[in-house]
């Protein structure tokens, strides 16, 4: 008879052995690793880990789905944090993070910082717990012990880098507990760039579930019932009165606009699968797309912004859904005078140049260049989508520079280069910007978070900008009395002149140099 009292047969499962090399805690002692061992800037190292751990597979699909860009490292915030955020906003959904007590106390902050109103379930680990295979036991444990159907729709268990680089194999974990959904992903920093793509990791993974949850049967309908109209499911996270503006866009073709991915509770993926057209809003969803063309939904990129971004996009929806042209007319001339109209009240003139890791800098772009700014660059942290392709091609046929994979590098450059009236970008190109008494506007809190859609879109952005435009005469004054403090020597509050030994710094600097080719000898022996 069987001894052990457990769970499920999970423990039966042949476990698949990593070479003795996959073991991540090698990486940390590697002599070359970067002092900080196995944090976000060892990525090459810990994907060698990963890939000797079994991790392969799901290296490879990252790869093929997020091709990297100029750079392989995380240059914004902890990627996981984007799938952390798709869970925690939804009901009924609990959330499990497995990562370095570090990486979690970053993600949890930040999380609540965002306003996040649940918990965040943490297993931890040690380099015991870790290579023994003691942390999966852990992470089936607490999973077991949160699975109360009176409470939770499902269970999203993340991977951070060093469990995937560890091979953790949450594959492994029960599908199902009590009727408690168990969704295991890996979301390491060295193969999911950015924070947005790590959206759609999370979405894409639940999609997959619910789409076989439709295919094995009856699943629940919606909350507020089922759409007496055909439906446009909308892809990415956007204002909440956008769906709505798209809605009533929507309404002359017969369309209504169906739920927004990613959703809210679980049943709304069934509600989405259910979909007649999906709308690509944000282009980076490769995964979720995946899952809509597999329930054999057409997918149409773009969105409704601007008049010509609008005038297109109904056009794509009605065409992808067989409305006629008399429908799709029908539709284009209800909201189209409205949002030229729109446009033309609030003008917004200067030049701004542009960038984010949001997925929908294009779009803005295009909101912008309508409204009469000049926008000569726009910088996106997402790799190249055939979503956003026609948005690119517009951009690029009014003259600007469209980068993918824009690094910090290429941003801060593009800024510098033309001394905007305006930077809309990250934290550290809007620092920069105001450094040089530039304006500058984040473009994660202050831009996307407005209505981008229809003719609430077309007026959305002027009152922003055109404040911020109008403060060069601040940033300048600002300039003038803090011009050189907080640069290298200089940085600081100093009573008298800093006390500066160059030949202090060269005699280090030799010292490094010497460590650095005692390094590169070692590793070639
Ligand atoms: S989990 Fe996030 S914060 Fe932690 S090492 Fe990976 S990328 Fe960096």
């Amino acid at each position: 008879m069987k001894q052990e009292v457990t769970y499920d047969d999970a423990a039966e499962v042949e476990v698949i052995k990593g070479h003795p090399h996959g073991d991540v805690t090698r990486v940390a002692q590697d002599p070359g690793a970067p002092a900080d061992g196995m944090g976000c800037h060892s990525g090459a190292k810990l994907e060698e880990a990963a890939r000797l751990a079994g991790k392969s597979e799901v290296l490879d699909k990252f790869k093929a789905d997020y091709p990297m860009g100029p750079h392989d490292k995380p240059q914004s915030m902890c990627p996981a944090f984007g799938s952390l955020r798709v869970g925690l906003r939804m009901k009924r959904v609990a959330t499990v993070l497995s990562g370095s007590a570090c990486c979690v106390y970053g993600l949890t902050f930040v999380s609540h910082f965002y306003g996040a109103r649940r918990s965040v379930g943490y297993v931890p680990f040690n380099s015991e717990t870790l290579v023994t295979g003691k942390l999966f036991e852990d992470i089936r444990e607490s999973v077991h012990e949160l699975a109360d159907p009176d409470r939770y729709d499902a269970i999203v268990v993340t991977n951070l880098c060093v469990p995937t680089a560890s091979g953790v194999p949450l594959r492994l974990l029960p599908k199902e507990i009590n009727g408690v959904r168990i969704v295991g992903i890996d979301v390491p920093g060295f193969g999911v760039p950015t924070h947005a793509e790590a959206k759609d990791v999370l979405a894409g993974a639940m999609l997959n579930y619910a789409r076989a949850e439709v295919e094995a049967g009856p699943v629940a309908a919606p909350v507020g019932g089922k759409s007496t109209r055909p439906t446009v499911a909308l892809l990415g996270e956007m204002f909440p009165a956008d769906p709505m503006m798209i809605g009533q866009m929507l309404a002359p073709m017969g369309l209504a606009a169906g739920p927004v991915l990613p959703c809210r509770e679980w049943r709304e993926l069934y509600a989405a699968l259910d979909c007649s057209v999906v709308g690509a809003i944000h282009p980076f969803y490769v995964d979720t797309v995946r899952e809509f063309k597999a329930a054999g939904r057409p997918v149409v990129g773009s969105a409704p912004v601007g008049h010509d971004g609008t005038a297109a996009w109904l056009k794509a929806i009605g065409e992808a859904h067989g409305v006629s042209a008399k429908e799709i007319a029908a539709a284009q001339n209800a909201v189209l005078p409205a949002i030229r109209g729109a446009l033309a009240a609030t003008p917004i003139k200067g030049t701004i140049t542009l960038s984010g890791y949001e997925g929908s800098e294009l779009l803005v772009a295009r909101l912008l260049i309508e409204s009469g700014a000049e926008v000569p660059y726009v910088g996106t942290a997402c790799a190249k989508s055939a979503w956003s392709a026609d948005d690119a091609a517009w951009l690029e046929a009014k003259g600007v520079k469209v980068t993918y994979r824009a690094s910090l590098e290429d941003d801060c450059a593009a800024m510098e280069a033309i001394q905007p009236d305006l930077a809309i970008g990250t934290t550290p190109v809007v620092q920069k910007a105001k450094e040089l008494g530039v304006p500058g506007l984040y473009f994660t809190n202050l831009i996307s978070a407005r209505p981008l859609m229809g003719v609430a879109g077309a007026g959305s952005l002027a009152e922003v900008i055109n404040a911020a435009i109008a403060n060069k005469g601040r940033m300048d004054r600002m300039k003038a009395f803090f011009e050189d403090v907080g640069h290298a020597d200089t940085a600081g509050v100093w009573e008298g002149a800093p006390n500066l030994r160059p030949d202090f710094r060269a005699q280090h600097q030799k010292k490094l140099d010497k460590q650095k080719r005692a390094a590169e000898a070692a590793r070639m022996i």
